[in-house]
């Protein structure tokens, strides 16, 4: 598996739709360092969605690149009526326009709103914003289906944009017929993530989950803090899902956008102590959606996700339909190295870890100390079946590059997400030593250790079949 040629930890997840889905494209991205490839499960059918898995498993095998699929589900997002690709409808402030239930194409003066719990909220005097609040509605009167509004925030509306109306309660989460058919699709296509929008509570992780297994799936489950109920409940969310998503497009108009950057770093370190991968996404460099250069506070804005411990960064429109899509992830990947080039403030363990202590985290600790005490070591080799040892390791921010060895290709892909893994997947021999042989083989013809460096394996000398059972330490000069 090639590593890409400036060493970076934090991950780059790529969302893809109509401007990055040509094979020559997506290549092209993972080529710049795309990790975790995002579709969103909301754009498309199951159909079409096939085809781009089809097409994104083809472009990782050509470039040599390690990738997850993670699928977004659409979740109960309520939405406007669809409008025909590339067509917009203007709103300008001042001007007084109709909302409607039901899903009817939109129209200049009638907008439709396809949530009808959501729509029997909207009384009169509401906020009502839509395309993450970038259009804002206040409502004055409501007669039967009618609702009347004024535009308060002008804009181009496109077909099918999310609409919030903060305060509004939602139904108890459940999973929709389209969830349920897009769960399905999922375990059936072996992709490695699933998000779940719109979670409140550790029940709605749980539920997908029991989903998911049904089916035989073995998706990790994104839990995507989108709402305030969310944040009450992170650490159960923390605890039940694989890897937590700052979801600040949806969080930023169900809070004030002036609450999302602490709400940021509490997820993320509450996300930390449990160990549990964490992504910081949406608007990360939005202007680079119409140019080719991202403004100086975006550019701050990806430093201080890595700089508050993120796992991985996330690319939305800027990928999926912006114009300059290689561009968006090229930069990304530039801020990211020169952080971490730069960092002077080191990457730490959290001080507090929630969450069983196993053996596994114990010689996880142990194994960053001693890279972090002495510059003896050049990189950890981590033994993994499950992925478990090697977030371990990670989850401490060990300061040498992190080789995950697995003999799985889909465990491989999973690790993909989290910070500083890069994998090696080969077969393991059946006793330690010549496993150990073996993989500094390996490890020397990827390039992770030359003569004279040493290796610091992490792994376990007995079971490999059980998650957390690590019990080695040994290290080994090449
Ligand atoms: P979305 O989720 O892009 O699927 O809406 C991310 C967010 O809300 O920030
Ligand atoms: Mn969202």
């Amino acid at each position: 598996m090639s590593e890409p040629t400036a060493r970076r930890n934090a991950k780059i997840v790529a969302t893809i739709g109509p401007a990055s889905w040509d094979p020559e494209i997506l290549r092209s991205l993972l080529e710049a360092g795309v990790d975790v490839v995002r579709v969103n499960a909301a754009h498309n059918t199951i159909d079409v969605r096939r085809d781009i898995v089809k097409t994104i498993r083809t472009a990782a095998r050509e470039t040599g690149r390690c990738v997850a699929i993670l699928q977004d589900l659409g979740g109960p997002k309520p939405r406007t009526g669809p409008l025909p690709d590339g067509e917009t409808i203007s709103l300008r402030r001042g001007q007084e326009i109709e909302l409607v239930p039901g899903d009817a194409q939109l129209m200049q003066e009638r907008i439709s709103i396809d949530d009808a719990n959501l729509f029997a909220q909207i009384t009169p005097d509401r906020r009502v914003l839509i395309m993450d609040g970038l259009i804002e509605l206040h409502t004055t009167a409501r007669q039967g289906d009618v609702v009347q509004a004024r535009v308060v925030r002008s804009g181009h509306l496109r077909g099918r944009q999310g609409v919030t109306v903060p305060g509004a309660k939602l139904p108890p989460r459940r999973i929709t017929e389209q969830e349920a058919a897009d769960i399905a699709f999922a375990a059936e296509a072996g992709l490695e993530y699933l998000g779940v929008s719109f979670v409140t509570c550790g029940g709605d992780i749980q539920m997908v989950r029991d989903e998911l297994e049904r089916h035989g799936g073995q998706c990790g489950i994104v839990a995507k803090i989108e709402r305030p109920e969310a944040l009450e409940a992170l650490h159960e969310i923390a605890h039940l899902s694989d890897a937590i998503m700052v979801a600040r497009g949806d969080l930023g108009v169900q809070l004030m956008p002036e609450d999302v950057p602490i709400a940021q770093k509490q997820i993320i370190a509450v996300a930390r102590r449990h160990g549990t991968p964490v992504i910081t996404a949406t608007q990360m460099l939005e202007s680079m959606i119409v140019q080719p250069i991202p403004t100086r506070a975006e550019t701050s804005d990806v430093a201080n996700a890595i700089l508050d411990g993120s796992d991985a960064v996330m690319l939305s429109a800027e990928t999926a339909t912006g114009q300059y899509p290689l561009e968006a992830v090229e930069m990304m990947n530039r801020i990211v190295t020169a952080i971490e080039r730069q960092c002077i403030y080191p990457q730490k363990a959290p001080e507090v870890a929630d969450g069983p202590i196993t053996t596994a985290s114990l010689i996880a600790r142990a194994a960053n100390d001693i890279v972090r005490r002495a510059p003896l070591v050049n990189t950890i080799a981590v033994f993994t079946r499950s992925g478990f040892s090697a977030r371990e390791v990670a989850r401490e921010r060990a300061v040498v590059p992190i080789v995950a060895l697995t003999n799985n290709d889909y465990i491989a892909r999973k690790l993909s997400l989290v910070w500083g893994v890069t994998s090696i997947v080969a077969p393991f021999a059946s006793d330690t030593e010549s496993l150990i042989n073996d993989m500094t083989r390996r490890l020397v013809a990827s390039g992770f250790a030359q003569p004279g460096h040493n290796i610091l394996f992490v792994g376990s000398l007995t079971v490999f079949n059980e998650p957390g059972h690590t019990n080695l330490l040994h290290i080994r000069p090449v």
